[in-house]
C-alpha cells in the first residue's frame, strides 16, 4: 500500500494551482486539489478575464463615438444595458470555469470542490471532515482584497462583487489608486457613471515610470473622473434611497450609489492550518520560501500571490510549473523576476517593462531617455485629443534599453512584443536599425530621437 494517499495536494484551483496541479499529473505524480469556490481563481473568476471584458465592453463608448466622424450614421442617442454585459460575462467565466475542470480531470487530477487545511507536514483537512495525505501539499490560495475597517466600511464593496452589480451605478466612489482603482474608474467612466477616485496619498499607479501615470491622470481628469488625494475616509452612513454619505478628510460629504475599495491584495493564510505544520510566515502573513517556492517545512512548498512575490497571473503560472519540473520532473527549476512587463488596462492603457526613469537614474547614473509624445491617427481623425506617450530608456554608456514605457491605444498589445527585445537586451541602436511599419503607433519605438 502507497505510504500516501496523493503524491502531490494542491489547496486552490487559481492560476498557479491548477499549473503546477496539471504539469505534476502529466509527470506521472498522483495529484487532488481543492477549491473553495470555482476553479480558475481570481484571474479567471473575478479578476482578469472579467475585467477585460467589461474593459471592452466600456470601450464601445469611445467607438460609437467616434464612429460619426467616420461616416457611420447612428441615429439617437447609444443605449447601454448593463445586465447584457453582466450576465453575458459572467457566462463567459462560467465556459472557461469548465474547460479548467475538464483541463484538470483529462489528467486525472481529483477535485475537490470544497476548502482544504493543513493539518500537519502530509495531511490535509477537507471541510467534509475527512483527512487526506500527500507526501507534497503546494499551497496556492491567492490573495483577498485588503479592506480597511472604519465607520460604515461594511457598506463597501471589493472587487469580487463589482462583476455582480445589480445595476449600474449613478455615482461611484473608488478607494485606492492602484490598478484595480484606475482599470475601474475607466469601465464606470466610460459606462456613464460619475467616478470620483480617493487615496491616502497623492500618487497614482507608484510603480510606474511617472511620465505614464502623469498622463493617465491628465487624460481622466479630461474625461471626468475626479480625484480626491491625500484623504482617508472618515464614514460612510446608508441613506433610506440606498445610496450612500460619504466622507473622506478635507472633502465635503459626497453622496455615491457605490463604493468600492481597492487598496491592496493580502496573501491568503489565515485559517489555512499553516501554524499547525509549523509553516513560516513574513511579517505580511505571505508564506516565505526558497527560490524552488519551498517553505520552512520540507513537503510543503507555495506559489502564487499567497507569497508575494510578484502579485501577477503569469508569474503564479511560471511558479506552478517550476514546482512541478523541480518536484515531478527532476529538474530543478527557478522562475526569472527580471523584466517582467506589467500593464494597467486604463482608459486609455498603459504597459512598461525593465525600469522606470527614475529607478535607472537613481541605479546607472548615467541615462539617456528618447520619448515620443503624439496623437493617434484615428484619435486625429475622431477629434479625440488625447496623447499617447512612449518612452525609451538606455543606458548611457552601453546604449542598452532599461526600460520601455508607454501609455496610448493598445500599448499593452505592443509592449508584450517589444519587452522581448528589452528582455534580450537589445539596444536603441538595434530598435533604430528596423524598418518602421507604416503607418502603426508601433512604428513611434523605432522612430525615437
Ligand atoms: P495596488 O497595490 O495596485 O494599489 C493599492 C492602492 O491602495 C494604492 O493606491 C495604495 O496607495 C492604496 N493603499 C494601499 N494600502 C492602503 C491602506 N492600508 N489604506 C488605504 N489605501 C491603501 O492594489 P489593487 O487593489 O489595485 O490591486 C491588487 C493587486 O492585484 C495588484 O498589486 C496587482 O498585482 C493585481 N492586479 C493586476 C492587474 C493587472 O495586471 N492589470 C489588474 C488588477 C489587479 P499608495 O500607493 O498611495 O500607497
Amino acid at each position: 500500500m502507497a505510504e500516501f494517499d496523493y503524491d502531490l495536494f494542491v489547496i486552490g484551483a487559481g492560476s498557479g494551482g491548477v499549473r503546477a496541479a496539471r504539469v505534476s499529473a502529466a509527470f506521472g505524480a498522483k495529484v487532488a486539489i481543492a477549491e473553495e469556490h470555482k476553479v480558475g481563481g481570481t484571474c479567471v473568476i473575478r479578476g482578469c478575464v472579467p475585467k477585460k471584458l467589461l474593459v471592452y465592453g466600456a470601450h464601445f463608448a469611445e467607438d460609437l463615438k467616434d464612429a460619426r466622424k467616420f461616416g457611420w450614421k447612428l441615429d439617437g442617442k447609444p443605449d447601454f444595458d448593463w445586465a447584457t454585459l453582466r450576465d453575458n460575462v459572467l457566462a463567459e467565466v462560467d465556459r472557461i470555469n469548465g474547460a479548467y475542470t475538464d483541463t484538470l480531470e483529462n489528467h486525472d487530477v481529483e477535485i475537490f470542490k470544497e476548502r482544504a487545511t493543513i493539518e500537519g507536514p502530509n495531511s490535509v483537512k477537507l471541510a467534509s471532515g475527512e483527512t487526506r495525505t500527500a507526501k507534497h501539499i503546494l499551497v496556492a490560495t491567492g490573495a483577498w482584497p485588503h479592506m480597511p475597517e472604519f465607520q460604515g466600511s461594511e457598506h463597501a464593496i471589493s472587487s469580487n462583487e463589482v462583476f455582480h452589480l445589480e445595476k449600474l451605478p449613478g455615482r461611484v466612489l473608488i478607494a485606492g489608486a492602484g490598478y484595480i482603482a484606475n482599470e475601474f474608474a475607466g469601465i464606470f467612466n466610460k459606462l456613464g457613471s460619475k467616478v470620483t477616485l480617493v487615496n491616502r496619498s497623492d500618487v497614482i499607479l507608484r510603480q510606474y515610470d511617472q511620465s505614464i501615470r502623469d498622463r493617465l491622470l491628465q487624460i481622466s481628469m479630461t474625461k471626468g473622473i475626479d480625484f480626491c488625494f491625500n484623504a482617508e475616509f472618515e464614514y460612510i452612513e446608508k441613506q433610506e434611497d440606498g445610496s450612500f454619505l460619504v466622507k473622506v478628510t478635507g472633502e465635503e460629504e459626497k453622496e455615491v450609489d457605490l463604493i468600492l475599495i481597492a487598496t491592496g491584495r493580502r496573501p491568503k493564510t489565515e485559517g489555512l492550518g499553516l501554524d499547525a505544520a509549523g509553516v513560516a510566515l513574513d511579517d505580511k502573513g505571505a508564506i516565505k520560501v526558497d527560490e524552488y517556492s519551498k517553505t520552512n517545512v520540507d513537503s510543503i512548498y507555495a506559489v502564487g500571490d499567497v507569497t508575494d512575490r510578484v502579485q501577477l497571473t503569469p508569474v503564479a503560472i511560471r511558479e506552478g510549473h517550476a514546482f512541478a519540473e523541480t518536484v515531478f520532473n527532476d529538474n530543478p527549476s527557478t522562475v526569472d523576476y527580471d523584466c517582467i512587463p506589467s500593464a494597467v488596462f486604463s482608459h486609455p492603457p498603459l504597459a512598461g517593462v525593465g525600469m522606470t526613469e527614475g529607478e535607472a537614474r537613481n541605479q546607472l547614473g548615467s541615462v539617456k531617455v528618447y520619448q515620443s509624445d503624439f496623437r493617434a491617427m484615428k484619435n486625429v481623425l475622431a477629434e479625440r485629443n488625447e496623447r499617447a506617450l512612449y518612452k525609451m530608456i538606455t543606458d548611457a554608456d552601453t546604449d542598452r534599453i532599461v526600460g520601455l514605457h508607454m501609455i496610448g491605444p493598445d500599448a499593452p498589445e505592443i509592449l508584450q512584443a517589444a519587452a522581448v527585445a528589452v528582455k534580450a537586451g537589445l539596444t536603441k541602436t538595434d530598435f533604430d536599425n528596423v524598418v518602421a511599419l507604416h503607418p502603426t503607433m508601433a512604428e513611434e519605438l523605432v522612430l525615437l530621437r
